[in-house]
């Protein structure tokens, strides 16, 4: 067999694999296998990326091999130090910068593959590259460029550079599909001047529509709010793998196209989970066209008197109770308490009371940010519940400890219309006996909203690190 015939054996395994990674990547109990399939596929498309490129290669072979191997260790040495220092909460924010370097490889490969076909100062002298091939150029730059500058407008907003607040400018749909519109005129100037002796011509449209493409990303990100950002985060993952194959067009690579057509495909469907989880319009997050509520809303300021307890009182309360239900949110993240609060689970299972977990769609700032961190401390699957299971159980329910989550859990999504985060479905923890929220202050969640949980009959507040207070817990239990 040619090594073409070998390299195309090996990428269709790796689409197999990377197809079956996703299938083990849907389920908790499945999802390490899934991440050991991901990796063994990536290992063969990689592999075989890397013979096809020998393969293909017009300079000597030890040349091709030693610039391989140079990019290789560059980015296997910085992937590895950033995979070892990243901190969990650091995850989405990390996340959001690697979907920007899709749109920013989409991009130059695109540039790329333009240079090749039509060399610019040599009209005439080009490959003189088909339409097809030339659409595919400007729609790989298009989508690479939006994917670039809305990723990194998504990395400031997760990371707290940027400032969470939808910026609402004047006519903001309009301005939106004026882009989209000049974008396709654009396209056809580039149409009718792209060719073999097209020379400099076509690069102007094209850079005119970079330029666009890049304000777009960037506005399109910017004008979603804090408590929208979950949707936004997933729907750039789907844009990325849309990138990633816009660029396997442009390389005339298959596996790139199949696995970026595999990302984009999911990405979308997360969406749709996420859209339907916060009760959004899929159709206007692609639009960027919602999150813009800035009306005054009941909920923005101080909500009244709040009540504070400790940890001993906590653990008396808890010792009492038939059922418990554990809450939590970023703040867990912060705090890393996910172990203590595994073994108050364990402790209280142990004494007879019935404990479960509750978990929001988008708690903490990662679709599954909650499941992954439950399940690093080894709390079995069976007491983790999702919303809509577990909502109707609240009102059944002794005691619920709020753990480091506030918008997820804010009643205001209900039952204030004016409210930034209004039609989200929450958890309705307010529903149980009691109420104990733990956080460090008054402080609002990511949405910017106040609480009013925080201020009903039935609801204390625990102050301080949530670490440090169930660890208190513990003690006293
Ligand atoms: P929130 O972000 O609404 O609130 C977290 C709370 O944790 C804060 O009120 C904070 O209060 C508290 N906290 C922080 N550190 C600590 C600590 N060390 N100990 C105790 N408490 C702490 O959390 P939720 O999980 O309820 O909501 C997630 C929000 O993030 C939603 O608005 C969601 O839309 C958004 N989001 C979600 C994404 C996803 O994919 N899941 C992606 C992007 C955004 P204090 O400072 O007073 O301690």
């Amino acid at each position: 067999m040619t090594t073409t015939g070998l390299v195309q054996g090996a990428s269709v395994v790796a689409a197999v694999l990377f197809i079956l990674s996703l299938a083990g990547l849907s389920r908790q109990e499945s999802a390490r296998r899934g991440v050991n399939l991901g990796m063994a596929g990536m290992a063969l498309a990689l592999g075989a990326t890397i013979a096809l490129a020998l393969v293909r290669s017009e300079r000597p072979a030890g040349v091709t091999a030693a610039l391989i191997l140079l990019v290789l260790v560059v980015g296997a040495t910085v992937g590895t130090w950033r995979a070892r220092s990243v901190e969990m909460t650091q995850m989405p924010e990390l996340i959001a910068l690697l979907h920007s370097f899709v749109g920013l490889a989409a991009v130059l490969v695109g540039y790329g593959s333009y240079l090749t076909s039509y060399p610019l100062g040599h009209a005439g002298s080009g490959a003189g590259a088909d339409t097809v091939h030339a659409v595919e150029i400007y729609l790989g730059v298009l989508i690479g460029a939006v994917t670039l500058t809305g990723s990194l407008v998504a990395f400031g907003k997760l990371s707290g550079r940027l400032k969470s607040a939808p910026v609402t400018l004047p006519a903001r749909n309009w301005l939106n599909l004026g882009v989209i519109v000049a974008c396709a005129g654009l396209l056809a100037w580039y149409l009718t001047v792209v060719g073999p002796a097209s020379g400099a011509a076509a690069v102007v449209p094209l850079l005119l529509m970079t330029v666009l493409a890049l304000a777009l990303g960037w506005h399109l990100v910017a004008a979603i709010g804090g408590g929208d950002m979950p949707v936004v985060v997933s729907m750039l993952n789907s844009y990325s793998g849309w990138a990633a194959a816009a660029a396997g067009f442009m390389l005339g690579n298959d596996l790139l196209i199949i696995t970026g057509a595999l990302v984009g495909s999911s990405g979308a469907i997360l969406s749709y989970i996420m859209c339907r989880a916060m009760n959004r319009s899929f159709v206007s997050v692609i639009l960027g066209g919602f999150g813009q509520k800035a009306g005054p809303s009941s909920s923005d300021g101080p909500g009244g008197e709040h009540r504070e307890t400790t940890a001993p009182t906590v653990a008396d309360q808890l010792v009492a109770a038939r059922s418990v239900i554990i809450a939590p949110g970023y703040g867990m993240a912060v705090a890393k308490a996910q172990y203590p609060v595994a073994d108050l689970a364990a402790k209280l299972i142990g004494r007879g009371v019935r404990v479960r977990f509750a978990i929001h769609p988008v708690a903490g700032r990662l679709p599954g940010h909650m499941n992954v961190l439950l399940a690093e401390a080894k709390v079995p699957y069976d007491i983790v519940e999702g919303m809509d299971e577990i909502n109707v159980d609240f009102a059944e329910t002794d005691v619920v400890l709020v753990i480091g989550a506030n918008d997820t859990v804010n009643p205001a999504a209900q039952e204030d219309p004016g409210s930034p985060i209004a039609g989200m479905p929450v958890l309705q923890a307010w529903h149980a006996r009691d109420v104990v929220v733990f956080k460090r202050s008054m402080a609002t969640g990511y949405a910017g909203v106040q609480n009013p949980l925080f201020f009903r009959e039935n609801t204390t507040m625990l102050f301080g690190d949530a670490k440090d207070r169930l660890e208190e817990i513990l003690k006293s239990l």
